[in-house]
């Protein structure tokens, strides 16, 4: 294969996680290994120091794992990825690569629930101050800056209100401040949207949701820009240890291959359950970039390639009717997590975004009413009967 960097996004996705194997094998195996042997002695001594190239544990590097990590790095711009055993563990290894003792950090507030308490408990106790802000405003990032500020920790669109933030503005007020940016890019994939082409520093990927596209691995990654970024975190996740393994990374590189295919279904799918959605009689708002009425179409139109899957919307009823309606439907699953083939509908206030408190809730913006929806690539017309007939019962 020629330069693979050079290549469309749609070949990458084929070919990115692809490397030569000494058998002719297409698809390349995957090394279930812990060890590697070394030649002797010598060459034990020379591989730990790196004077030669090769693997000695898997923790450290396996050639199965790099497969994903090559081609999510590929496809993202980056220099290199780290694979990890989660999206958690990614975001723990991005924020844990930057900050130290003393440091303030400045999140979006529309974020992953996860998150909130990984940085206002997890990172708290180790003497870090977190500022949650409303990153779709310039001037209140602005405002949030500090002396100590080292991280501005972006996601665009915000989970689960699909709030669009400038990824190229923000970037230059934390650098203009010497603080980095960290971009959770999971709502969007490589296909439809770059950070780091806008400034951000590391990307951070789950690797559960579009990347891996069917629902059945949880894994995470990290791409940084350059070669010393890349050493740093290749150090950091040896010690931490939270990487991902052989058979979960096949299964990722295996998912990616179909990645532009489903992500161009899910951007055709969206808008049409997003439109049907906000014509309904019963629904009160939705939340969704590729609308042209909502707030962040337009910066969201800048940065990104497309407007995704992922919609939220609120019904005229509130909790009691959106539970009605999640009771209702047939054919999409209750579930959370997104990203996957299957259409799937949850609540974030009673589900993903309940351990961040009421509080923290309003501030963002997530109402008790809001149902988000991840379109899967089933029937687009069969999706919308489907939630139709569950809004008739509403
Ligand atoms: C799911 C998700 C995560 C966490 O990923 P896990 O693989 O579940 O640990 C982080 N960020 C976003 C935006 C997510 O949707």
């Amino acid at each position: 294969m020629e330069d693979i960097r050079k290549k469309s996004r749609d070949t990458q996705c084929v070919h990115a996680s692809l490397m030569e194997d000494a058998n002719g094998a297409v698809v390349p195996p995957i090394y279930q290994t812990s060890t590697f042997k070394f030649r002797d002695a010598d060459h034990g001594a020379s591989l730990f120091t790196g004077r030669e190239k090769g693997y000695i544990y898997t923790r450290m590097a396996n050639p199965t794992v790099e497969g994903v990590e090559n081609a999510v790095a590929v496809l993202e711009g980056g220099y290199g990825g780290v694979g990890c055993a989660s999206g958690m563990a990614a975001l723990h290894l991005a924020f844990a690569s930057i900050l130290k003792a003393g440091d303030h950090v400045i999140c979006s507030e529309s974020v992953y629930g996860p998150v909130v308490g990984l940085l206002n408990t997890q990172f708290a106790n180790f003497g870090i101050e977190v500022s949650f802000v409303d990153t779709s405003d310039l001037d209140a990032v602005k405002a949030a800056i500090t002396e100590k500020t080292t991280l501005v920790h972006v996601e665009t669109p915000g989970n689960p209100t699909l709030v669009v933030s400038d990824l190229a503005a923000v970037a230059k007020i934390a650098h203009d401040n010497g603080a980095k940016m960290t971009v959770d890019n999971t709502f969007m994939s490589p296909i439809l949207q770059r950070p780091l082409e806008y400034g951000a520093d590391i990307v951070i990927h789950s690797m559960t949701k579009f990347l891996n596209g069917h629902a059945d691995v949880v894994a995470g990654m990290v791409v940084v820009k350059d070669e010393e970024a890349y050493g740093h975190m290749r150090r950091m996740s040896n010690a931490i240890g939270g990487t991902i393994d052989p058979f979960n990374s096949f299964l990722v590189a295996r998912g990616i291959k179909t990645l532009a295919i489903r992500i161009q279904r899910h951007c055709e799918s969206g808008p049409k359950v997003a439109a049907f959605l906000d014509a309904h009689p019963k629904v009160e708002k939705v939340m969704y970039p590729g609308l042209e009425s909502d707030p962040g179409h337009d910066v969201h139109a800048k940065q990104a390639d497309g407007p995704g899957g992922l919609i939220s919307f609120e019904l005229t009823g509130g909790l009691e009717a959106g539970k009605v309606f999640m009771n209702s439907v047939k054919m999409c699953v209750l579930a959370v997590s997104l990203g996957g083939v299957e259409t799937l509908i949850q609540h974030p206030a009673s589900m993903t975004h309940a351990s961040m408190g009421p509080e923290v809730r309003k501030q963002a913006g997530i109402t008790d009413g809001l149902v988000r929806i991840s379109v899967g690539i089933e029937d687009v017309t069969e999706i919308i009967a489907d939630l139709e007939q569950g809004l008739e019962k509403v």
